[in-house]
This record gives C-alpha cells, structure tokens and sequence, in this order.
C-alpha cells in the first residue's frame, strides 16, 4: 500500500511532542512491513538549518487565495529507513524563529500557514504520486481530508482516494474566525454545525473529525474519553456520531531510539539482565544536574515534559513542600508556558538541595532523565497517548501516573509493587502524592523494586502490533471507498 503522510512535525527535524515521534517512527515500521511511505512536512527555519540544500522536486506548486496566489516548493529531504521525505518550502509561512506560536501567541496567520499546507501536498501529490491513503494528523493536516470531499470532490485522480485522521491531541484544535473559510476559498455552505463550524469559529479538527474516512486517537482510553464532555473539548458529539470509525491504537515506542541497550545519548548501556550500566547513568543525571552526594539511598525523581497545565505541571507545585520532605531529588525538564516556567525555577530556588530544573528542550537531557531517574512523574490531567511512560518502563525508571488516556493503558499497578508503576485516580494532588508515597515504600525494598525494573524493561511496546492495527484501518477505509 501507498501512504502519505501529512504532518506539522516529525522527528528529527521538527518536533515539539509526540505527534513528531509517531510520524517519525509509524512510517519507518510500515516500510518494514513492506509498504511504500511518504511524509510531508513544512520546511521551517529550523529544518533548513539541518538540511540547507535539499534537491528540489518540483520548483512550484499554486496554492490559490481569494485574491493572490502562493508557491509552494517541494523539496527532497531524502529516504531515511526507506521513508521518502518531502519539504513543503514557502519561505513566507514557514521561514520563522518557531513552528506555532511566539511567546505572546499563535501566529495570526496559523489558517493560512497550515491550509497552504494541506493544498500543497494534495497538488504535489498529484504529480509526484497518488497515494491510496493519506494520513493527516491532528488540526494542522486535518483540513486536507476536507479539502479532499469538498472542493477536490470532483477530481478524477483524488475522488476515490481516502484519508486517516488521526487525533495525537483533542485539546488543540485550530480555531480561527468564520471568514477563514472564504480565505480558504472553500464554501461557506461547509459552515454548519455538522461540518466545520463550532461556537461560531472555524474549527480544523473537526473538519477532518467530519470528513476523514476513519478517525484514530493514540490509545483506546482515549477514543473513549473524548467522546465525553471531559476530554472532547467541545467535540464529544461529533466524535460521538463517528464512533463506529473511531478507534484507539496505543502508540509504540521507536526502540532504534529509545532503548538503554544502545542508546548513544547516556552514560552507560544496561539491559534489564544487566542492569550496573544505569548506576552510571544515574551518576551522570546528577552530575548534569549539578547534585553532589546523593545517597543510593534517596529516590531520584525525573520530569521530562511540556510545561502545561494538560501535564499537572499544577498537581507537582501543589505537592512540592511535602514532596522535598521526602528522601528525594527532583531533577525536571521542560518548557512551555511561562507561569509554571517560572514557578519551577522559583521552586527549585527555594529548595536547592532537592529540586533542579532545566528549562528547554533538550533531546540529550530527556534520554539522560528516563536513563539516570529512579521513578518517573507523569501526572497528566490527560494524556491522549503519551510516550515518555512507555520509555521509563524501557529504562527501568518507574514510573507514577495519572491513570487516564495511554498512561491508563500501558501502565499497571498491582499491590506490593507487583506491576510496572503506580496509578492515581483522582483530579488530586493528594493522590499524586499518595502514589509517589507507594512509589518510595517500594523503592526502599531493593529487591521488590528490582524485579518492578525488570518486569518495566521487558514490556515490548515496539511499533509492529500498532502498525498492524494501521495497516487494518488503511485497509477498511481503502475497501469503503472501492
Ligand atoms: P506530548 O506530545 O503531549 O508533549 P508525549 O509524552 O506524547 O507528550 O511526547 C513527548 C515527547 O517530547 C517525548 O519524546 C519527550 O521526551 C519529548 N519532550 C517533551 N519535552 C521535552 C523537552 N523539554 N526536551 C526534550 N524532549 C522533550
């Protein structure tokens, strides 16, 4: 099968989440399985900073506007483990300092940047090769799948051709005023409470919610939950009526990246046979956090995650006077909005001794936190997928989490540390604290806690079963349209 991908990220050039570690890793295992896989993605500043000379592919493709038109470029970003990698270069949209947002917001002009997107790789996709799925994901692609029953509805090449959206995210959902529509230059009969409209906005994800053939979220926990108040954001009722092209498939972990066997970014290698290497490990955490002496003895705890209330970053500031109490260091990295930017380093100004914080994205450092941490804190408040659990339990390093989304389905809890982490419920701090409470009890008994480690490290989280599941929905939707 022949499958584009359209995406606003994919790792190693342009990542923020999770969203770029899928369409970094879903395609590689699909070209495996023996498929043929294309990814587009924006050619950003940053990503022509890695790759400044990409051949081009085709030197110009028209993206039309009500009252201009723009030029996209399609650029070769080369095969990597056999997935063909296309630049989509308009220098005015995407040659910027970053991909979304400034500090003081959204770009203005997000609608324009990411529905050029969409239009370009349809066009390009035309010329270069037509897939039999294209893959969108989340609100910045979700158009194309739009695009594709409305105003492409009549094109011989494209009508049969179907489209998978899959949502890494309801939270985000690309709003933007009613008269986007007309910049889009799609009709304002799509307008409608059943199509794209939502209190009166533009809503992009739900465009793909509406017209994509199937739907996919990142775990099975999750294709549940937003299909209820709490977690759809607005958009329960419209999942609601897709539910029967709705489905969960948990996200995998790229092991080629995420694995203490072989992973060139840490101290030391372990298995979970071998496990000395991680004690190295965890000596060069520290020391790049700038602890000294920290007893074997003291738990160290590990946070690699966007700054954002979706996190709990809030349930972590809550509990931190009782948590620094505890035999404890926690050393925490990430970035995102300003206040919990801003409260963490005042946090681990008040309390030097036990709480560090880097505040950046730094690649090196989140494989050095899931290799040298103790436990891992993922307290999301919800967590579509989630990823950084499924690496801890690969590195040995426990992990605690709020039991919702992909943190519900790939971690278990079982009493007297019998499972792989530790669960809470509750929308409360105090449980949080609680299930680290649990945490530490265990921690303190080597042996428990040692069986814990490896009993996380051989859990197989590897992309195969996962792309299956792709593979079957690839296959029903390509059968529905024939
Ligand atoms: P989300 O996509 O909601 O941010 P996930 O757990 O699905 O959360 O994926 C997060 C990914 O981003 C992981 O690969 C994690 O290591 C990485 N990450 C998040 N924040 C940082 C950071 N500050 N520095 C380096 N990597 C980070």
């Amino acid at each position: 099968m022949h499958i584009v991908f359209a995406a606003s990220e994919c790792a190693p050039w342009a990542k923020t989440g999770g969203l770029a570690d899928v369409v970094s890793a879903l395609p590689k295992t699909l070209v495996k399985m023996g498929h043929k896989v294309q990814v587009y993605l924006p050619y950003y500043r940053q990503v022509a900073k890695m790759v400044p000379t990409p051949p081009v592919v085709l030197p110009s493709v028209t993206v039309p506007f009500p009252y201009y038109n723009r030029f996209a470029r399609i650029l070769d970003g080369g095969v990597t483990d056999g997935v063909q990698m296309y630049f989509v270069d308009v220098p005015e949209l995407f040659d910027r300092e970053s991909f979304y947002a400034t500090p003081s917001g959204d770009y203005p002009d997000n609608a324009e940047r990411f529905g050029t997107l969409c239009r370009a790789i349809l066009e390009a996709s035309k010329i270069i090769g037509i897939p039999d799925v294209y893959h969108v994901h989340d609100w910045q692609t979700a158009m194309l799948a739009a695009m594709l029953r409305s105003i492409y509805y009549f094109d011989p090449v494209l009508r049969h051709v179907p489209s998978l959206l899959t949502i890494h995210n309801a939270g985000y959902q690309g709003w933007f005023p009613p008269r986007t529509i007309e910049t889009l230059l799609m009709p304002w009969d799509m307008f409608t409470l059943d199509k794209l409209e939502q209190y009166d906005k533009l809503n992009f994800l739900k465009g793909g919610i509406v017209y994509a053939d199937a739907i996919t979220t990142v775990s099975r926990t999750y294709a549940q939950e937003i299909q209820t108040p709490e977690f759809g954001n607005g958009l329960e009722d419209v999942l609601k009526k897709r539910a029967g092209d709705l489905f969960g498939i948990l996200n995998g972990a790229d092991y080629s990246e995420w694995n203490p066997a072989t992973d060139p970014h840490i101290a030391a290698h372990y298995t979970a046979k071998k496990l000395d290497g991680k004690k190295e490990c965890r000596r060069d955490l520290l020391h790049a956090f700038r602890f000294e002496n920290v007893s074997d003895n003291t738990a160290v705890l590990g946070l690699v995650s966007r700054f954002a209330t979706q996190k709990g970053i809030d349930f972590i500031t809550s509990i931190m006077d009782r948590l620094v109490q505890e035999d404890i260091v926690l050393v925490m990295l990430g970035n995102g909005e300003e206040y919990y930017e801003r409260l963490l380093t005042e946090m681990a100004e008040r309390y030097p001794d036990k709480v560090r914080v880097q505040v950046r994205f730094d690649n090196v450092v989140a494989h050095k936190i899931e290799a040298g941490a103790d436990i891992f804190l993922m307290p999301s408040r919800y967590e579509p997928g989630g990823l950084n659990q499924i690496y801890s339990l690969k590195y040995g390093t426990i992990p605690v989490v709020r039991a919702t989304g992909g943190l519900q389905d790939s971690i278990d809890e079982r009493p007297d540390g019998g499972g792989t982490g530790f669960k809470f419920w509750g929308y409360d701090p105090e449980d949080f604290f609680d299930a680290i409470r649990r945490a530490l009890t265990i921690f303190r008994d080597k042996k428990i806690w040692k069986a814990m480690m490896q009993r996380a490290m051989e859990e197989d989280f590897s992309w195969q079963k996962p792309a299956q599941e792709y593979v079957q929905v690839y296959e029903r939707i390509v059968k529905n349209r024939t």
